[in-house]
This record gives structure tokens, sequence and C-alpha cells, in this order.
């Protein structure tokens, strides 16, 4: 049962972050980066200033620092996605499995070990001395909260074993979940040690100062408002226009309404909240790393604590855009997905009693048939795009960024011969269909996941409908 006071917090539900709130000073007092006006001509426009923007932006000043680059951000850099999750960031090896039967073994195993290459990139820029992202690694724990769970965990253990990395996923029993962090709903868990947690909108803060550092040139305030494809390229905003050979669309989920990018792209929701902080609560539960975790239903709850004792806490059950638009209020406030996001703290944290929760959010999601994003440059002209996070992109977004600075500098090098760049992309039935499917398979899979959840036995037909993505080699769901 949600109580009043968990009600009224799901009901105030909007798109801003409590992590935007709690860098409004430290925006307010980083440097202003004017709208665009006038026309200019530069070597590369990043369209949008979220972490793939933003890292794209260093890769390409890294490896050419004389590169004139223009970004343009339609609001403020990370208050897209960037600002807004759970600030999970983890690479892949939490999804061997369904890749290896995606992309093969030694794919897969490359996919994982870009991750690690990722990993260990965003760890070194966020423990630069002067730097406060909150950036504390523990590791990634995935815990099993039902029966059906318990075949996943077996998927993982003998996954690792095949390929002889089986120290990298390790089997955790209920008492050794408990040794971390004590839940009655807990039946066991597998850890990666690869995983840590950050303030995600400190960290986009910081990617702007260090491009700003690097000579980046900035526009906040700027809309790309249209785009005209040719040998030149030119993007134009209300007050403005850029002229460049390359141009980077980082725009993420505005990408799902671009005609060569819809077919392979759709849109979820995902709803986060934070607690006020909790930390007598949490040392009486023996909570005391900084581990990301994820629980194994397919719309997942994942939490994590923050330094000052909070706990974050999201669900990736939210509503599905309607062909790929982002206008649709319900992305951002629903009562329903809010309160599963609610439930998921009551229940995997109860320990945490009826401490208040400060805010709750939600925020559209880029979701990929096959889970995992990609880059390309489009057809005869030299625009670039990346996008498909799928609600894991805090790691990813790195990876984004070294593979887009390889297709604008035309460098046929590890990046740009990842999967992420090279995969055949499948995609998603055309709409009406595909929302009504979309629509109709999470409401089932949300029913067959709550009935496991409360030992019911789900409908015939919610399982039948609940197994249809998988028949039709679509990866679906969230994060
Ligand atoms: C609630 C939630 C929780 C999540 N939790 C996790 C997690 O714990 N771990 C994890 O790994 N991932 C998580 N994710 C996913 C992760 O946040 C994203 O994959 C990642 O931030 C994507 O970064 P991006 O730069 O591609 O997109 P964004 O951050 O959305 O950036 C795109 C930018 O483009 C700008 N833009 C759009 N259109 C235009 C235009 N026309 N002109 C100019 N600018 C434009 C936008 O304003 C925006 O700033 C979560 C996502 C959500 C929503």
């Amino acid at each position: 049962m949600v109580s009043v006071a968990d009600r009224n917090a799901a009901a105030a539900s909007d798109p801003v972050s409590w992590w935007w709130l709690e860098t409004e000073k430290l925006r307010s007092q980083a440097p202003v980066c004017l709208p665009l006006s006038g026309e200019r001509q530069v070597d590369v426009v990043i369209v949008g200033g979220g972490f793939t923007g933003l890292w794209t932006a260093l890769a390409l000043k890294e490896r050419q620092p004389c590169l004139n680059i223009a970004l343009l951000e339609e609001h403020t850099c990370g208050s897209g996605a960037s600002g807004k999750n759970g600030g999970n960031v983890s690479g892949y090896w939490s999804s061997l499995p369904s890749l290896v039967r995606l992309l093969g073994a030694d794919a897969a195993l490359n996919v994982a070990k870009a991750g690690t290459r990722a990993q260990d990139a965003i760890r070194a820029f966020a423990t630069r001395p002067g730097i406060d992202v909150w950036w504390r690694e523990d590791g990634n724990m995935r815990i099993a909260t039902a029966a059906s769970h318990d075949e996943k965990i077996d998927d993982y253990i003998s996954t690792f074993t095949a390929l002889g990395i089986s120290n990298m996923a390790i089997r955790l029993t209920p008492e050794q979940v408990a040794e971390r962090f004590r839940s009655p709903a807990v039946r066991g868990g597998v850890y990666f040690s690869e995983g840590a947690i950050v303030h995600p909108a400190r960290l986009a803060l910081a990617l702007r100062d260090e491009a700003l550092r690097l000579g980046v040139t900035i526009h906040e305030h700027s809309p790309m408002v249209r785009l005209d494809c040719g040998d030149v390229n030119r993007v134009r905003t209300p007050a403005g226009a850029l002229l460049a050979r390359d141009v980077v669309l980082a725009t993420n989920v505005k990408l799902a309404t671009d005609v060569e990018v819809s077919a392979n792209l759709c849109v979820f929701s995902s709803y986060a909240l934070m607690t006020a902080p909790a930390t007598a609560e949490l040392e009486a539960m023996g909570w005391a790393g900084n581990e990301g975790i994820t629980d194994l239903r397919m719309f997942l709850h994942y939490f994590r604590k923050t330094p000052d004792g909070r706990v974050l806490m999201g669900s990736g059950s939210g509503p599905v855009g309607y062909k790929g638009r982002v206008d649709n209020p319900q992305l951002y406030s629903d009562q329903a997905s809010a309160e599963r996001a609610i439930s998921g703290l009551r229940n995997l944290l109860p320990t945490l009693g009826t401490v208040a929760i400060e805010k709750v959010w939600g925020a559209p999601i880029d979701m990929a048939p096959d889970r995992l994003p990609f880059f390309r440059t489009r057809q005869h002209y030299r625009i670039h795009y990346g996008c498909g996070y799928s609600g894991h992109g805090v790691n990813a977004t790195y990876i984004g960024g070294q593979c887009l600075a390889s297709l604008v500098l035309n460098e046929n090098d590890y990046w740009a011969n990842l999967p992420f760049c090279t995969r055949k992309l499948s995609a998603f039935p055309p709409e009406p269909w595909r929302t009504l499917g979309a629509r109709t398979v999470r409401h089932a899979i949300l029913n067959c996941e709550e009935a496991e959840h409360t030992s019911r036995h789900p409908s015939i037909t919610s399982r039948f409908i609940a197994s249809l993505p998988a028949k039709l080699g679509l990866r679906l769901g969230t994060r």
C-alpha cells in the first residue's frame, strides 16, 4: 500500500531532477555561454550538450587540438537525460549473456572491453584534482528478487564460465548480499567489480567546463531549428547559423523523429526519486559501500546511495512516446510510474522506514531494438549521429564520444570498428503498430513482474504477450 505522503510525492513528479536542483549554485557560478547570433563557419558543429555531445567535443579536441568546434545546446548543457539519470556508471559486463546471443562471443567481449576503457577514462576525468562529481567506485550488483531471476543468475555464471572469465561475475548468496546491504526481498545476486556511482549533473557541468577550457565554443539556449545538408552543412538556430563540413547530432531522444533514425529508435521513459538523508537507516541495514545496484526485472529498479546518505531509486517502467515524440507530459509526470519507483524503495529497502521522498522526476529514454547504442554517418552527407543508449548511457556516452570523433575524422580505428558502429541494426515495426505493440507488451510485462513479486500467477494472455518481443528477436525493455 502506498502511503498518502508517497502518493503526494508521486503526484508531484516533474522533469526536474534532484541533481539539477543540487547544482543550481554551481551553475550560477559557471561561465555564461551566450546564444548563437549571426552566421559563422567552423570545422565541426555538435548539436546537443549532454554527455554524448560533450564527450565528442573532448575526444575531437584531444585528437586534433586545432579543430574549430562549436556546440549548440537547446537549453543548458546537462539539462537532458545526462542531468537526470541514476548516476550508476557501468559498462557492458552485466549485459554479457545477451550480448553473446546477439553478437557472438568475440564481438560481445569487444563491447564489454570497450565499456572498461570508457570506465577507466571516466574515472580518470572524474577523479582529477579540482573535480568534484561525487565519484565512488565499489562495483555493480544485480540482485534477484523473484524465482525467475535465479535463472538469470545461472545464465550469468554459465556465460562467464564458458568464456573463461568466471572471476568477473561473482555469484552472491543471500547472506553474501546481506554483507553489503540487508533486504528481506533479496534471494541472491551477482557482483561485478566494474561499476561506480556519480553525480550526473555535476559530471555534465565538469565536462562543459573542460570543453570550454579546451577552446570549444558553446552556445546555450540555441536550438537547432533547421539543418540544410550539403558539401557544407548549415545548422540554423533562431538567431543565427553555423556552417561546417561535419555536424554531429547528439540530441538523444530527439533523434527518434529523424527520418533516417526513426526505424531504429523508440522512446520509453524512466522515473527516479531521491530520499531525504537517512544515514542511520543505511547503517542499520549495513549498507556501507557505494555499489550501483539493479534488480533483475525487465522493467528494472536501479538504486544507489549518495555521499550525504540519501538513496536514489529508479524504475525504468515509464510510458512509451507515440511516434518517437517527447511532448507527451506522461513521459515526465506519471503517477503510476512514479509509484513503481516508490514501491521499489519501500519493498527493496524497508529499513528506510517512511523516510521522506524529496523529489521524483521522469524523463524519456532512447530505446534501440537490441538495447545497444549506435553511431553512424548519414548517407551522402557528413552528418554523424549517435543514440540508442536504452537507459544505460553514463558509461556508454564516453564510447559514443570516441566513436563519433572517429566518424568525424574518418578514422578507421578501434572505435570505428566496434559493433556500435558496424553491426546491422534491426528495426521496430512501423507506427501505429510500434507504439500499440510497445504499450501492450509493456503492460503485459509489468503484470507478469508484479504477479511474480506477489506470488500470484500471471494470466496466460499476459505471459504470451510478454514473450512476444523475444520471439520477434527484440531485446525490448529498459536498461
Ligand atoms: C531517469 C533516467 C535514469 C537513468 N539512469 C541511468 C543510470 O543510472 N545509468 C546509466 O548508465 N544511464 C542512465 N540513464 C540514461 C542516460 O542518462 C542517457 O543514456 C545519457 O545521459 C544520454 O546522454 P546524451 O548526451 O545522449 O543525451 P542528453 O543528455 O539527453 O543530451 C541531449 C541534449 O541535446 C539537446 N538538444 C535536443 N534537441 C536539440 C536541438 N534541436 N538543438 C540543440 N540541442 C538539442 C538537449 O537539450 C539535451 O541537452 C538514465 C536516463 C534517465 C532519463
